[in-house]
């Protein structure tokens, strides 16, 4: 048995025959496994879905009860059956609920990672390495410039500028599912007890994070807050928002942004982010290579963001590697948050 024989890669996502399932497909199928909430992975409109509970949940939330025509929750180290292939669900470490699916036929596993990270999160379940034959990983920060480096140094910066400018606002552009709710849990480990304001995009998955008993501290929204109480305050909003008519009501406002493309001093520069933030919920160069390594695979397929570099380190180490070239990934979370985004509360555009 070939790997293509359980898993085949199509220009619509990775497509399981014997199992009649897809894994995070850009468009509307009978059965879909979706690794996590995102919205490059996680669309509406298929027959039947297969996800954690909380990615259920975020589909509920973002696209409505409707979203899919059946679905079904499936929780960490569980398998099912489908068409004699075993599919088993691990924590991927990338956004709450996030998985990697292992794909079992005739002794031949592929695990297909979705998005990951393999960095400490205090709101997601950690990364679990899962050894396998066939290990299909993005490539969002495939690049050896990557070096994503300590979140909580990140965050020490920006509570020190907090602290500097005590009269000046601090607006925070971070993507609304997953980095936002991190951004704060990092804020509040750090000590920092003071409210914290979200734009209303933002609203919806934080609440649904702290009803998953992910503790976020005082939270309010920035539209009931004077503009005196906003002065040394910290806020958070969709990287768009950064630049709207929105951010006006700032008292002199510092601008932050919390991505792993902050590595790269000219986006920076091009948005406007005075205070760049290098906090990434994707693996970087080393995170990447060191867990290609650590799966023991044989062959590896790369789904998308910087392909060529991570192919060509792969098969330098005498792997099979190749990219699949999906059309559609990389959408929403840490592209430059340029691509427009769900609207979440009708407010504005989440991206
Ligand atoms: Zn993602
Ligand atoms: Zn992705």
């Amino acid at each position: 048995m070939r790997p293509e024989d359980i898993l085949l890669p199509t220009p619509a996502g990775v497509c399981c025959k014997p199992g009649g399932f897809h894994i995070d497909p850009t468009r509307a199928v009978e059965k879909a496994i979706i690794t996590h909430g995102h919205s490059d992975h996680a669309r509406a409109g298929h027959g039947a879905v297969l996800a954690t509970q909380e990615t259920l949940d975020l589909m509920r939330l973002r696209y409505g009860e409707n979203f899919a025509g059946s679905t079904q929750a499936i929780r960490y180290g569980e398998s099912v059956t489908l068409g004699g292939v075993r599919v088993t669900f691990h924590p991927a470490g990338h956004v709450l609920g996030s998985a990697q699916v292992a794909v079992e036929a005739d002794g031949l596993r592929v695990v297909a990672s979705g998005d990951y990270k393999n960095v400490a999160d205090p709101t997601c379940t950690p990364f679990e390495l899962v050894r396998c034959d066939v290990f299909i990983t993005e490539a969002t920060f495939g690049l050896p410039v990557f070096r994503h480096g300590d979140p909580d140094g990140e965050i020490a910066r920006l509570l020190h500028s907090v602290a500097l400018f005590p009269e000046r606002a601090h607006l925070v552009g971070a993507y609304s599912l997953g980095k936002a709710q991190r951004v704060i849990a990092l804020i509040r480990r750090a000590g920092h007890d003071r409210p914290i304001y979200l734009h209303g995009a933002l609203e919806t998955i934080t609440r649904y994070y702290e009803r998953r008993a992910i503790p976020l501290g005082d939270l309010r929204p920035v539209r009931d807050a004077k503009k005196g109480e906003l002065a040394g305050a910290i806020a958070l909003c969709p990287p768009s928002a950064l630049k709207e008519v929105w951010s006006r009501r700032f008292p002199d406002p510092v601008t932050a942004f919390a991505s792993g493309w902050m590595r790269v001093r000219a986006r920076a520069r091009q948005r406007g982010v005075e205070l760049p933030l290098v906090v990434s919920d994707h693996a970087d160069w080393d995170g990447l290579i060191a867990t290609i390594a650590a799966t023991g695979a044989s062959e590896i397929w790369v789904t998308h963001g910087q392909e060529d570099a991570l192919v060509h380190w792969s098969k330098q180490r005498g792997l099979k590697a190749r990219p699949l070239a999906i059309v559609g990934y990389g959408d929403e979370d840490e592209t430059d948050g340029t691509a427009p985004g769900p609207v979440v509360d009708g407010e504005a555009p989440a991206e």
